[in-house]
């Protein structure tokens, strides 16, 4: 993968702008920091509302896993040693973690079409 001469970043080819000289070798966010071209001639660029949508999608993805962390650690912290909530606690926490993997493989073809909706048109151009 190619890397931005200004901001060092690899991105995929879709990410960079096309032309010689200064406009070689940039991706389209340093592109259009620094004027070389406009927000409406680069596709591809992930503007502020898309790019809060994709991570809002990211968090929606991944935060079970965060949570059974979370809940994995207080068990450890502080139920380990309580009878009986240790127990009942432990076997629904055992279940939750079988189930995540399942609901995730489930829910996974959601979540690329919801994060497919959320990826900028990108025509390749002639010769690229
Ligand atoms: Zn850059």
């Amino acid at each position: 993968m190619p890397t931005c001469r200004h901001c060092y970043g690899t991105y995929a080819r879709g990410q960079f702008i096309h032309g010689n000289g200064p406009r070689a070798q940039v991706c389209v966010r340093c592109g259009v920091e620094k004027g070389l071209v406009t927000e409406d001639e680069v596709a591809s660029l992930y503007d502020a509302s898309t790019a809060n949508a994709r991570f809002s999608a990211l968090a929606r993805r991944w935060s079970p896993l965060m949570w059974l962390s979370v809940l994995w650690t207080a068990w450890i912290l502080f139920l380990s040693d309580v009878d009986p909530w240790r127990l009942y606690a432990l076997v629904l926490l055992v279940v939750f973690t079988l189930l995540l993997p399942v609901y995730m493989i489930f829910f996974s073809s959601k979540h690329m079409a919801v994060m497919a909706r959320l990826t900028p048109d990108y025509e390749r151009p002639k010769g690229h």
